[in-house]
């Protein structure tokens, strides 16, 4: 029996941040509302997910690794989600629909905005192909930043590179290139998991490139703590991300838009 009016699912969930941010949200702006949190096995998405909807639920975040497989789920996708090939908010409409969206995109664009001070046309270096990397492409073209992806394995970013073509200004960076004239550099690797580093040439770097890591821990991640050694001045982490993507999926259901750094400040403070 599911009783919370609002869920998020993924497996692992015991760590997510969710339950906590929304009901921070909920306190901030007088919405109260029951947000919980479900893991489920591998193979038993869709059955939850439908069993959630008919028992009451109004609202759904969606987390690894069951974002494609929602975006499948959802009986018509928002524009964002389309772009994204994936979906990480369901919500219940009025005739017994389900849409997805996508929030992750729109909230690493806020948190960036919040951040860093950066110019239309800006040069923006993307570091991995995987999901998180998919879900901004598109909203940072539409900011009209000029983009270039690295990745691992090389032939992912060109694969992304090709299906983005027509979206607009989007180039491949090998591993070892040199150039040193990004504005912004993102880490949408899942390297800082391992404690380790996605590859980056360190020329790539200078005092005035912006770094941001789409990972987050109590203090510096490995990719913020190698970029500062290299006297990258100004970078943040992707807590406000995190927090940015749900305001957006709490806008969505509940039509009001939170405040997001008081929550970022809270949630900072317990992580220490
Ligand atoms: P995926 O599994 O879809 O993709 C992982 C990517 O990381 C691939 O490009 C992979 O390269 C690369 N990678 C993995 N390990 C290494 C390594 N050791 N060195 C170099 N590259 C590596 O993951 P996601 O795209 O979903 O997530 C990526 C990161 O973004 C995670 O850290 C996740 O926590 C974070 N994230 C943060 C969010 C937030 O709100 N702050 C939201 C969503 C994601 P290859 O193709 O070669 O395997």
């Amino acid at each position: 029996m599911i009783k919370d009016e609002f869920i998020v699912i993924g497996n692992p969930i015991a760590h997510s941040k969710s339950p906590t941010i929304h009901q921070l949200f909920g306190e901030q702006t007088a919405i109260p509302h029951r947000y919980g949190r479900l893991q489920v096995e591998l193979g038993d998405f869709e059955n939850t997910v439908r069993e959630f909807f008919t028992q009451g639920g109004r609202g759904a975040n969606i987390t690894m690794p069951f974002k494609q497989e929602a975006f499948i789920f959802a009986d018509l996708l928002s524009e964002r989600a389309q772009c994204a090939g994936a979906v990480n908010t369901l919500k219940l409409l009025e005739n017994g629909n389900i849409l997805g969206d996508n929030t992750d995109g729109i909230g690493l664009v806020a948190d960036i905005h919040r951040r860093f001070n950066l110019q239309q046309g800006a040069k923006i270096l993307i570091l991995g192909a995987g999901g998180a990397a998919r879900g901004v492409i598109h909203p940072l073209l539409n900011c009209g930043y000029q983009l270039s992806l690295c990745n691992r394995t090389q032939s992912k970013a060109e694969m992304m590179i090709d299906d983005f073509a027509k979206v607009g200004s989007l180039s491949l960076h090998k591993d070892g290139d040199n150039r040193d004239d990004y504005d912004l550099i993102i880490n949408a690797t899942s390297s800082g998991v391992g404690g380790e580093l996605p590859p980056l040439n360190p020329r790539c770097l200078s005092p005035s490139t912006f770094c941001y890591d789409m990972f987050y821990k109590a203090g510096k991640t490995p990719f913020i703590e190698w970029v500062t050694s290299y006297g990258v001045r100004d970078s943040a982490d992707g807590l406000g991300m995190l927090v940015g993507q749900a305001a957006y999926a709490f806008y969505l259901w509940h039509g009001v838009m939170p405040e997001i750094e008081p929550v970022i400040s809270s949630l900072r403070k317990e992580m220490i």
